[in-house]
């Protein structure tokens, strides 16, 4: 058996020319001029898919954009990973900003640069070698399903309904996908966290009509002074958030847990600089990385109302406006957190006003115990590849078809990222390292072994 270094050296060429024969479809998904360039790229997918052995690969329609599904199956008996990724790319524009162009890939400095080189297509093609080799080499110890969607880039819209319907076929012990970044080169890391979302409109309302802050100043309430004190009064000095209830559900992290999130480097004074801050602020007793990772928010995203033009207008308004967002952590239910936050909001309006509250938008948070066999093996993998043992990341931001994976199907994922800060996604001059494409592609083939040893 030839080992999995020699193969990637062997087949380097290949492996590039294939990966920009997807590149080089621009599958755009937010725009409806690119409609046919999705399905162009489906059909690639699939083309690749069975180059690299699967017993069959199909495309299925959703209400969007189509979904590339794949399986090999080779013993009922032993588990079964299931592989996410996606064929849609975020909007060049603007093209100027651009060194080459972004759907014709070029390597400079060992770097694969087009849009889509890291963010998805170079990071999920990496399972697809792996995959080729452990087939070709008669090593693969587990069932593999592929399943590639066409609308990561705008939220997923139909991927959920879709995983509903198909419940059944996408049965897994594990998710994996490479959709994510490491910490720098030599630092791999596992995200194993992701934060979940309540986010709501508020209207703060007084009189029937704008006044005249002479005439009625100092006799009706000014709906821009109050909505200011409600909101004020929803934290405290600290940063904690004064609504009952609202850390009820909150999971404490063990001491051990907290210790290897800390690992992670980073440097406090790097960051005060970089945003050009005297100092920090977050809730007493935790760091940085914590106050991202593991703790919840509120914060005020919009406010507005009143005279907002050039020059003086002596107006009382009627009306003030406010957007809050609250980041949740994993166990928070969103749905528990926008309702808890309506009857505060409305139980702490004075009389003198009337309040409206509106749900906007909501997506729970996820995680991976770090502790399980799908975690522990893409550790040992990475481990023996980087010779690091990776650090579990808690992102601050939140990815919704992870959640959506946890609550449809039951199957927690692992977030192996190989991409670096540095790739620009979604940016100009979107970028890959070939190393790391070649690192994952071996760090993947080991997940295998390990997921399956671990699974016995
Ligand atoms: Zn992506």
């Amino acid at each position: 058996m030839s080992d999995i270094k020699t193969y990637i050296k062997e087949n380097e060429e290949r492996f590039l020319n294939e990966l920009f024969e997807l590149i080089r479809i621009p599958s755009i998904s937010s725009s409806v001029e690119h409609k046919e360039d999705m399905l162009k790229c489906a059909k690639c997918w699939q083309k690749h898919l069975l180059a690299a052995g699967v017993d069959k690969a199909e495309i299925m329609p959703t209400d969007g954009n189509p979904v590339v599904y794949g399986e090999k199956i080779i013993d009922e008996n032993l588990p079964v990973v299931l592989v996410y990724g996606h064929y849609d790319v975020m909007p060049v524009d603007p093209v100027s900003e651009w060194q080459s162009q972004p759907f014709e890939p070029e390597v400079r400095d060992g770097k694969i640069y087009a849009r889509g080189a890291d963010d998805d297509k170079g990071q999920s093609f990496i399972h697809a070698k792996a995959f080729e080799f452990l087939v070709k080499t008669n090593s693969l110890p587990c069932n593999v399903k592929f399943l590639l969607e066409g609308e990561e880039e705008i939220s997923s819209p139909s991927l959920p309904e879709w995983c509903k319907k198909n419940k059944k076929m996408l049965q897994s012990d594990i998710i994996i996908l490479s959709d994510t970044s490491m910490i720098n080169q030599d630092t791999p890391s596992i995200t194993c966290g992701l934060r979940g979302l309540a986010y709501l409109e508020v209207e703060v309302k007084s009189a029937n009509r704008d006044l005249h802050s002479g005439l009625y100043g100092g006799a009706v309430a000014n709906p821009i002074n109050v909505l200011a004190k409600m909101i004020a009064s929803l934290t405290d000095p600290q940063g904690c958030i004064k609504i009952k209830d609202f850390y009820k559900d909150v999971i404490k992290l063990n001491e051990r847990e907290r210790k290897d999130l800390n690992k992670a480097p980073f440097n406090l004074t790097e960051y005060k600089k970089d945003l050009n801050i005297e100092d920090v602020f977050g809730e007493e007793g935790y760091t940085t990385i914590e106050r991202t990772g593991i703790r919840p928010t509120l914060d005020v995203c919009g406010i507005w109302g009143g005279y907002t033009g050039e020059g003086a207008k002596t107006v009382i308004p009627s009306t003030a406006y406010a957007k809050i967002s609250m980041r949740l952590v994993p166990n928070q239910n969103h749905k528990t957190i926008a309702q808890l936050f309506q009857d505060h909001f409305k139980s702490i309006a004075p009389k003198y006003v009337k309040v409206k509250v509106k749900n906007l938008h909501g997506g729970q948070g996820y995680v991976t115990p770090i502790h399980s066999s799908g975690y522990r093996a893409a550790s040992k993998a990475l481990r023996d590849v980087y010779g690091k043992t990776p650090i579990p990341v808690r992102s601050g931001g939140s990815i919704s078809i992870i959640s959506a994976f946890d609550e449809i199907l039951g199957i927690k994922s692992i977030m192996m990222g190989f991409g670096l800060p540095s790739d620009a996604i979604h940016s100009a001059n979107e970028n890959f390292p070939v190393y790391n494409f070649h690192k994952g592609i071996e760090a993947v083939t080991l997940f295998y072994k390990y997921f399956a040893e671990l699974m016995k």
